[in-house]
């Protein structure tokens, strides 16, 4: 009797009788075990008590976390029930999710090293694929979503699209502005991915939203003016950031092409090299950086006109709002005049957004807190390789910037 308690207790199992315990042919330990009687003969997906459909394929086995060195299961019967709503499907045990093949500990800990540690970590660890990471962030996060309404209390949010890999090639995410957090994302990117997030927040909390920030995409104004009466819609700093630091690289491979058809091999290498140092907020420059960027100053007026011309756009986030309108006004008359073709049109693209622009800076959109949100998803986005779906991307991205990791096991 004794000894079975302490087997239920290093194989984590709750709710559940050991029956007994060998080594495998592999080595491997395995429980046997059977759920309490309470908890027999309920749905796998509703756990609704049900009557008996058959036996199913038999015996089965859920990996476990390891015990000691040794890889560690638990071996119990699958039987079948007949539920009311969910047809013939196999019992739920309390030691694991619906259809997986380890139990809820295994998983938990799968993944809080999938949000905490590298890639390589986790797989090696736990000794498991890195797409399996990917199932099994996939029903952690989709059981976390149903214990925790994440669009509670939403007033401000960020809807952006992002690029990736797996499968579809974008996603639509909702960040909550208050609090830096994901709160959704699904593939596609176009009007019925955004209704589809309306349709989840449901038409109270619509009314509720005072302010949607995107980027220009019309697929996302178009259903926050007939669903969100009270929202005003704003365009994302990042954004407007990154036209500019566009533009900007645009000059710079101009100025870099005339060097190179000019035979001025060292200036086209200087300038190659100076493409961090031109990106790169200047609080953030290495002094190497900033002696590339006075070279710049002296050697290339064209080039270093554009890096104001970029900084200056940037600056028009960190004033207070009543300077900000000023200073953008004042910009988009230098740049019409500045004879850099990149920049003259990002002015008339600025001129027709300009109440977009206005709009999130009166809101006080921070764009450092947007920027980093939008660095933390594209980094996701790039571990996620590997992944078989872009569910399992977004499930690891809601993991991580929901606030929906699991404890590690206890
Ligand atoms: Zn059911």
């Amino acid at each position: 009797m004794r000894g079975t308690r302490v087997w239920a207790r290093l194989a984590g199992l709750q709710r559940a009788v050991v029956e007994d315990v060998w080594i495998g042919d592999e080595g491997e330990v395995v429980v046997s075990a059977r759920p309490v009687w309470r908890e027999r003969d309920r749905c796998g997906i509703c756990r609704r008590r049900s009557p008996g459909f058959d036996l199913g394929e038999g015996r089965r086995r859920w990996r476990a976390l390891d015990l000691g060195t040794a890889l560690a299961f638990v071996e119990g019967d699958a039987p079948r029930v007949s539920c009311r709503r969910h047809g013939v499907v196999v019992c739920a045990v309390p030691w694991a999710r619906h259809s997986s093949r380890f139990t809820r500990a295994f998983e938990d800990q799968a993944a809080w090293l999938a949000v905490n540690t590298s890639k390589t970590a986790v797989a090696q660890l736990m000794r498991i694929a890195w797409r399996t990471v990917g199932a099994i962030c996939e029903r952690v996060a989709s059981e976390a979503q149903r214990d925790v309404d994440v669009l509670v209390g939403l007033r401000r949010v960020g809807i952006d699209e992002i690029s990736h890999r797996t499968g579809q090639r974008y996603l639509t995410v909702v960040v909550d502005h208050d609090t830096g957090r994901l709160v959704w994302a699904s593939a596609g990117r176009d009007r019925k991915t955004v209704e589809a997030f309306l349709d989840a927040l449901g038409q109270e909390r619509c009314k509720q939203l005072e302010l949607v920030s995107a980027d220009m995409a019309a697929w996302v104004a178009g259903p926050v003016r007939e669903r969100c009466p009270n929202a005003e819609l704003c365009l994302d700093p990042f954004h407007i950031v990154a036209l500019a630091t566009d533009a900007l690289d645009e000059i710079r491979r101009e100025v870099w092409n005339e060097a190179r058809q000019a035979g001025q091999t060292a200036v086209a290498k200087g300038l190659k090299g100076a493409r961090f140092a031109l990106w790169k907020n200047p609080e953030h420059l290495t002094a190497r950086q900033r002696s590339k960027l006075s070279d710049i100053q002296s050697t290339n007026r064209r080039l270093y006109r554009a890096y104001l011309l970029k900084e200056q756009l940037r600056q028009i986030y960190r004033v207070p709002p009543s300077a900000a309108i000023a200073m953008l006004d004042g910009w988009i008359t230098w740049a019409r005049r500045c004879r850099l073709t990149p920049f003259v049109k990002l002015a008339r693209t600025i001129t027709d957004q300009r109440a977009g622009i206005l709009a999130a800076i009166q809101h006080g959109l921070s764009n450092a807190r947007v920027e980093a949100i939008n660095t933390q998803i594209r980094l996701i986005t790039r571990r996620a390789f590997g992944f078989h779906s872009p569910d399992a991307l977004i499930a690891l991205a809601m993991l991580s910037l929901a606030d929906l990791c699991p404890p590690l096991p206890h």
